[in-house]
């Protein structure tokens, strides 16, 4: 039994929900869960649904309550949970609190998946028993529960998990950026970052904070006032070598580590030729998992051989197709402005027919109307932000198109040999599709029907 967690309603019965309900009936607590959908299966768990405009009548039974990372705190049912003075925490506290193995947890705003997934893999290259979790897709608690001591569990953490922990404590953890997203949710970008910065809100002696000293938000952090808030070992990385960075790129070709203690001549960890990820982001995400494995002890040659090895993660800048010399790159994945800006610093300059759009949450797009500006050839738009963002695209050719097949084919007759049409929505996928996964799988079926039209013609 978790102490505090005796009698919990779990709020939300999405992915996080359902584990947090079977992991706490597992430990014997007594759960009720909400969700604004009657949940019908829920009685075999021997767990009793509550509607929420019923909810008054259990408040008053409750030891605490775990929110979906879906649902806002501010929402009028998290407000009636705690003005009866029933705490809410997010699932990755409960998971904390089961966990009997050191975790490293990493937040940011783009990057997060790929870059967890490869100090996964970091670690079991370097033979750690590790399991991997949280938005990542598989819930948090339910891989902390397994974990033995001797294990390390390695959690993909967002800012609206962050935003409900209470003693939640990474053994490392990671601030890899901070750029204009979730808007809808959050009143500043202040408040987002404050959120972020809760992941090292618990940390102390003994435990490390890894972050981004390129980014002006995190920078803050490194020296002065902002540096007293954090209360452990900080280490930073950069894209140039910097008197603060324990790891840098020389000459924008080797990675370098600067040991921060015993012996500070620099080491070559590996080359930037080396990476198998496109793209200059990514390799801010290889020093970020890199830096984080140091911290924890992995030995160097582990973390090269795991670099070299590691795949890229579908709909991330993966390439579809070649049709007639035209590339067909599938970035679905990027869903704030900031990714898609980083995906057309990817490619060589006025050779991209972007497809973007889709629904937007909030942000600002005149950066991205610049890059997209100079570095295209033409922008197909889609979706509900579709106005917004054609109204911020100067130079390059703009055309509307109302389904993802329509985007394909308008983009393939805006192509000229060596082009890329390159799919980074930069917003949203539920104005047209599930998920982001399925507009990218919407993708990548338009293009397969073009590349059989086209072998029919050859
Ligand atoms: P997250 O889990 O934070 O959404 P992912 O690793 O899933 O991040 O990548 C999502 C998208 O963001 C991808 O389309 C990718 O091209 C882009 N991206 C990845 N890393 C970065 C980064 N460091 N900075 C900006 N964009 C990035």
């Amino acid at each position: 039994m978790i102490a505090g967690f005796e009698r919990t309603l779990v709020i939300g019965m999405g992915r996080s929900g359902r584990a947090s309900v079977q992991v706490l009936r597992d430990e014997g607590a007594q759960v009720w869960a909400t969700d604004e959908n009657p949940i019908a299966d829920l009685a075999a768990l021997g767990v009793t649904f509550v509607a929420p405009a019923e909810i008054d009548s259990i408040l008053a039974e409750l030891d605490a309550a775990v929110l979906s990372p879906g649902i806002p705190l501010n929402s009028a049912l998290v407000r009636r949970v705690q003005s009866a003075r029933v705490p809410v925490y997010s699932e990755i506290e409960v998971a904390y609190r089961l966990c009997k193995a050191p975790i490293v947890a990493l937040t940011g705003t783009k990057g997060k998946t790929t870059t967890t997934a490869l100090v996964g893999h970091i670690f079991r290259t370097a033979g750690r028993t590790t399991l991997v979790g949280g938005n990542i897709g598989n819930a948090l608690i339910d891989e902390a529960v397994r974990a033995k001591a001797e294990d390390w569990v390695v959690a993909e953490v967002s800012s609206f998990q962050l935003e409900s922990i209470r003693s939640f404590k990474p053994k490392v953890s990671a601030l890899i950026n901070i750029s204009p997203d979730h808007l809808d949710r959050y009143f500043s970008m202040d408040e987002y970052a404050e959120a972020k910065f809760r992941i090292f809100a618990n940390q102390n002696a003994g435990d490390t904070f890894v972050g981004n000293l390129d980014d002006e938000r995190i920078a803050v952090l490194a020296e002065g006032e902002g540096a007293e808030r954090i209360k452990c070992r900080a280490l930073w990385f950069s894209r140039e070598p910097h008197r603060m960075s324990t790891l840098y790129q020389r000459n924008g070709a080797k990675i370098v580590y600067a040991p921060p203690t015993g012996d500070p001549r620099p080491v070559d960890i590996l080359d930037v030729a080396e990476i198998p990820l496109r793209g200059a982001h990514n390799v801010d995400n290889v020093m970020a998992a890199t830096l984080i494995a140091l911290a924890a002890g992995v030995e160097r040659a582990a973390i090269r051989e795991a670099v070299r090895t590691f795949a890229a993660l579908p709909h991330r800048l993966t390439q579809v197709a070649e049709i007639d010399g035209v590339t067909y790159v599938d970035d679905s994945k990027a869903t704030n402005p900031g990714s898609v800006i980083a995906a057309l610093r990817t490619f060589e300059d006025g050779k991209i027919v972007l497809i973007a759009g889709g629904k937007a949450k909030g942000t600002d797009f005149s950066e991205f109307g610049r890059v997209a500006s100079s570095r295209t050839r033409a922008v197909i738009v889609i979706g509900e932000a579709a106005q917004e963002m054609s109204a911020v695209i100067k130079r390059a050719k703009v055309s509307f198109a109302d389904s993802m097949e329509a985007a394909v084919e308008q983009a393939s007759e805006f192509a000229k040999r060596g082009d890329i049409v390159l799919l980074s929505p930069g917003c949203a996928s539920f104005d047209m599709f599930a998920s982001a996964e399925a507009r990218g799988d919407a993708f990548v079926a338009a293009v397969q029907r073009l590349q059989r039209g086209a072998e029919a013609v050859h």
